[in-house]
């Protein structure tokens, strides 16, 4: 019989009932150290103080009112990411994947508004991932997600991950955009070089298409800087946001130039909940803290220790790991066992991590970790890996 939850997920038998900073609490009342901050969302923690209270602050007031008005709160996130990004405007969504629908929207009706309808296609990359919509998984156009769920989207190219030339080739007058992760997440653990990133910069100049980066899991403080393409010094001409922007709550963005979004005119997309006052109300909070320089500063600082410590845990344990990767604290190790066996092994050692593609164990905690919590939590991997290699 089927569940009374529809089954697609492989869950562990765990079931958190509370959360404090880097910590999860067990029903059994174990405390878990939580390196995977459901999946590079609890960017603040749990339950930081800040957001409980911007929350319930909110709660109190108004949840909830349609975008047929005025939002103060949206209003002031909106701003809060235009002053701090490359972006004019911003239209907010509740998941990444609806920030991918409207990126893809975003640019087909840019090329439509400039007379070149031909222009839809997208150029996308193997081993990424762009969410579980329609639009998402015809932009991944991995077996594992399109499977069965014909007939897809058209209009994706896929090429290679990083790929610069395969990209130079592909372009040609049907060409819309490029659509890339900085660092993919779910791939596992790959930041694209920055030398490659400001390359496709300058194909999409030179083409006059648009740049369109996926900065759900890397972005908002993840990497070190409050979005990870500022690392390569370029930017992109649509970007989607959502994951850590608002610290657990559903929200996301999609953030663009004007020129970009020259199109979206008033009627041509909507959102019943995007950019609801609840949602805002955090994002706010989780902005005011994670663009901080001197947060961004301790990101960099703690993801530095991190990386040192795992180098070591690596160099321990030559026959479970072979790598470690990524970028801040966004950071994979490569397994040489089966990544599920570490993942496994981390929980009874009572220490949370993320399972990805490409054999590797993801490492995505709180951008508020604390240096002891970063110490116990690889002293917890490290006896997880002795385990293993013990057979
Ligand atoms: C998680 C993720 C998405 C999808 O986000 P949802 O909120 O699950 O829809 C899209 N792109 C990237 C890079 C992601 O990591």
């Amino acid at each position: 019989m089927i569940p009374s939850v529809l089954p697609t997920y492989n869950r562990a038998p765990l079931s958190f009932v509370q959360g404090e900073g880097a910590w999860l609490t067990e029903a059994d009342g174990r405390r878990f150290l939580d390196l995977g901050a459901g999946i590079a969302v609890n960017a603040l923690g749990h339950a930081h103080p800040a957001l409980v209270k911007a929350l319930t602050d909110q709660a109190g007031q108004l949840w909830h009112v349609s975008n047929l008005y005025q939002i103060p709160a949206q209003q002031a996130l909106a701003d809060r990411l235009v002053a701090d990004s490359f972006a004019d405007t911003v239209f907010f969504t509740n998941s990444g994947t609806e920030s991918c629908e409207l990126a893809v929207k975003m640019a087909r009706k840019f090329w439509f508004e400039q007379g070149q309808p031909e222009r839809t296609d997208i150029i996308t990359f193997e081993g990424s991932f762009h969410g579980r919509s329609s639009a998402g998984i015809a932009a991944a156009g991995s077996e594992k997600m399109t499977h069965g769920f014909g007939p897809l989207l058209p209009g994706f190219v896929h090429l290679p991950w990083g790929d610069v030339d395969a990209v130079a080739a592909a372009i040609d007058d049907s060409t819309a955009a490029i659509l890339v992760e900085p660092v993919q997440g779910e791939g596992g653990i790959r930041p694209l070089p920055d030398t490659d990133l400001k390359a496709l910069r300058a194909l999409c100049d030179e083409a006059g298409i648009l740049l369109i980066l996926d900065e759900v899991q890397c972005g908002v403080g993840r990497t070190g800087r409050l979005f990870a393409h500022e690392w390569a010094g370029v930017s992109p001409d649509i970007m989607m946001v959502a994951k850590g922007i608002g610290g657990g709550f559903p929200l996301g963005a999609v953030l663009a130039t004007e020129r970009a979004a020259s199109g979206m005119t008033a009627g041509t997309h909507g959102s019943t909940y995007g950019g609801n006052p609840l949602g805002c109300a955090v994002g706010l909070a989780v902005m005011e803290h994670v663009s901080n320089p001197d947060f961004l500063a301790e990101v960099n600082r703690k993801a530095g220790l991190l990386r040192q410590k795992l180098e070591g845990l690596v160099a321990a344990h030559p026959d479970i790991f072979e790598e470690v990767r990524g970028s801040g604290l966004m950071l994979g190790l490569r397994c040489k066992v089966a990544n599920a066996d570490v993942v496994a092994q981390g929980y009874a050692q009572e220490v949370l991590t993320v399972p990805a593609a490409d054999n590797v164990v993801r490492l995505l905690p709180p951008l508020t970790i604390s240096d002891d919590d970063i110490a116990e939590a690889v002293a917890r991997l490290d006896r997880a890996a002795t385990t293993l290699a013990q057979g």
